[in-house]
């Protein structure tokens, strides 16, 4: 069996600067960390393949610059077996639907999977789409904010999913895709020393579009279907006013204030 987790390193700060010609984030140098729903999705996939009998390969896939190769590290520390990278300058500034292209052909290229694990979300682009888009690209169903997976054999998978009411089981087919969502109180496992070193020694590579196939023009900025016209910081707003004086006198100030403001 194989699973697939595909991870996104995201900037670990809230200082980002944007690219004022493409609109896209600087990720050069920046300080990075794993993205933390991606951790989650990988320690269910651990957890899952230390409680199933079958062999399980769990593929760590990124998408990024080439430093990413340390959130890939990480991941092969905390239970991957193998990690791949994607890195090449035709990659950089792809939208939800470039990045979905990419990862999708580097999954086909991975080999048969029975389950890709996503994070529900990146903090940094927070979109929630590209989990469905990979979903679509491989033609396979898509279970999303997963919080759990019960059970998986050689045909399907049984998950639970987070909903506004509550939670439901789903039993799916498999190939799935699970978009994970991190349950409260969710503490990652820090590798220890030992996990750290046999990491060094666990299977690590970089592909380019060449790996892929496909013309360069569908990855990228070039094989993004939307287009930042424009990223600025929202205006600062104006300071709050304060009241806290006796409700009926509150009450009176907060009307003069809607009417003055027209608000009433
Ligand atoms: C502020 C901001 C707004 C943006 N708005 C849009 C937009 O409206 N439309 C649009 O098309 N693009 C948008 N982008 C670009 C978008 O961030 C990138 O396309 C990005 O690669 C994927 O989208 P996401 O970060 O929203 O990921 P999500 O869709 O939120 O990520 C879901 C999961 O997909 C997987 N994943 C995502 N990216 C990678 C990767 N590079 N490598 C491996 N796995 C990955 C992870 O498992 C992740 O948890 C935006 C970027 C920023 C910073």
């Amino acid at each position: 069996m194989r699973f697939v987790v595909c991870v996104k390193q995201v900037p670990d700060t809230t200082e980002i600067e944007v690219d004022e010609e493409t609109g896209t984030i600087i990720r050069e140098g920046v300080p990075s960390v794993l993205n933390a729903f991606d951790e989650f999705a990988l320690n269910l996939a651990v957890e899952l393949k230390n409680e199933v009998e079958e062999d399980v390969e769990i593929v760590a896939l990124s998408m990024g610059p080439p430093q990413a190769k340390e959130a890939l590290n990480k991941c092969l520390a905390i239970g991957a077996d193998r990690a791949v990278l994607l890195t090449d300058m035709v990659f950089a500034g792809a939208d939800t639907w470039a990045t979905s292209v990419t990862l999708s052909r580097a999954i086909k290229n991975i080999g048969k999977t029975d389950i890709v694990f996503m994070g529900q979300e990146a903090s940094d682009g927070n979109t929630a789409q590209v989990g469905p888009e990979v979903a679509a690209h491989m033609g396979i169903p898509q279970l999303t904010f997963v919080t759990e997976v019960e059970s998986v054999n050689n045909s399907h998978v049984v998950a639970k999913k987070e909903t506004d009411e509550g939670f439901v089981r789903i039993k799916c087919e498999t190939p799935v895709m699970i978009a994970c969502m991190p349950t409260p109180g969710f503490e990652p496992r820090i590798p220890n020393i030992r996990e750290i070193m046999k990491a060094k020694k666990k299977e690590y590579q970089e592909w380019s579009h060449e790996d892929l196939g496909g013309d360069p023009s569908e990855y990228g900025l070039d094989g993004s279907e939307s287009v930042v016209i424009k990223t600025y910081s929202p205006p600062p707003k104006g300071e709050g006013i304060i009241v806290d004086d006796e409700p009926e006198v509150a009450v009176k100030k907060l009307m003069d204030f809607f009417e003055d403001e027209g608000i009433l």
